[in-house]
């Protein structure tokens, strides 16, 4: 059965997320501020009072403008998926083969190199210099040297919580010919986002989702903001109808209501620097700088995976992302409400 998979498949690492049910959950850099009831009861009755055997339109016009309007780019240039990880194979899959190049600066998000494997396509791997800051010139060299058909750029970047600057991202789009997939997922923390230079560069292409800062990670709706030409090519590849008539629905009514979510990214900002300094008085811990809702901490005295079982015990989950490149003292945790970041900070001072 196993020789049906092709060997690019059949080498792939297993990826998969264990299910800890748990009271806390610091582990997937969701947003702990749930959508208010009144929202999605409006929500919810919208749904009832439209068909449900009928397919959502084929390309859902409203809700591509707003979601545009939202972001400050072009109804022609945008495009949505289910979750941004869709439209990251997407692109993947339009732009890499056997014999083209990826560059990926490391650590970053696991999903880069899967679908780059899976695909069978090289990856040059360049990786952040001390602190965790982007290789700017290593990676502009990796590209020059690789003739690199592809360069993805995760910023603010997870699990390290460091981001680019608009510079430093310009400056890597004019060394390339490759096309430049700037991952903004977490950017609404940052406050920052690189969405004007599409103006200028056709080879760029920027991605964002509701997963994050917007509240809405079950919704799976993410976005690609590009030049015409690129979202049109990669609407005639996508799978139709791959985002759903309720999530088209009730992402427009987050967009409306979005009086309501801005708020939840202040809190979050304010809690992360909170969290950020009460952990660098804990001796044994070393804390980075992040612009996202997450945080890097290396750990001297426990391991990794101890100090996940331990907090796990009391109910709070993290991410040990000790098997990333360069991170193998590390664990990620994600900002939660301050009650929950009280949590685990009583906690961390009982464990260590
Ligand atoms: N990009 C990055 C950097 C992420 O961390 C994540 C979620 N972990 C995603 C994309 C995927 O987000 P979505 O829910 O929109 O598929």
């Amino acid at each position: 059965m196993n020789t049906l998979l092709r060997p690019e498949v059949l080498q792939v690492p297993e990826y998969s997320l264990r299910h800890h049910p748990c009271r806390i959950k610091l582990n997937q850099n969701e947003n702990p501020f749930d959508v208010p009831a009144d929202i999605k009861a409006e929500i919810l009755s919208a749904f009832a009072a439209m068909s449900w055997s009928r397919y959502p339109e084929f390309s859902p016009r409203q809700t591509i403008a707003r979601v545009a309007r939202f972001a400050g780019w072009r109804e022609d240039g945008t495009l949505l998926g289910n979750g941004s990880n869709d439209l990251l194979q997407l692109l993947f899959m339009c732009v890499l083969e056997r014999g083209r190049t990826v560059v990926l600066s490391q650590p970053t998000f696991t999903l880069y190199r899967l679908l780059a494997q899976t695909l069978g396509a090289s990856i040059r791997d360049v990786r952040m210099t001390e602190g965790f800051h982007f290789d700017v010139q290593g990676i502009i060299d990796a590209v020059e040297e690789t003739h690199a058909s592809m360069i993805v750029l995760c910023s603010p970047n997870n699990p390290t919580g460091s981001s680019l600057t608009r510079d430093e991202v310009e400056s890597i789009i004019r060394s390339t010919t490759g096309l430049v997939v700037l991952d903004e997922a977490y950017m609404h923390f940052a406050g920052e986002s690189c969405v004007d230079l599409l103006h200028e560069y056709e080879r760029l292409v920027v991605l964002q989702t509701f997963s994050k800062a917007l509240g809405a990670a079950s919704l799976r709706l993410g976005y690609a903001l590009a030049a015409p030409g690129m979202t049109a090519q990669l609407n005639n590849v996508k799978l139709p109808y791959s985002v759903n008539s309720f999530s088209l629905i009730a992402v427009e009514k987050l967009i409306d209501r979005w009086e309501v979510v801005r708020p939840w990214i202040g809190r979050i900002v304010t809690e992360r620097e909170r969290v950020r300094s009460a952990l660098g008085q804990i001796s044994s811990l070393r804390v980075y700088p992040s612009q996202a809702n997450f945080l890097l901490i290396e750990t001297f005295e426990r391991t990794p995976g101890e100090l996940f079982e331990l907090l796990l015990k009391r109910g709070i989950l993290i991410r040990d992302v000790s098997s990333y490149p360069g991170l193998e003292r590390a664990v990620r945790i994600t900002v939660g409400t301050p009650e929950e970041n009280d949590e685990l900070l009583s906690a961390l001072r009982e464990v260590l």
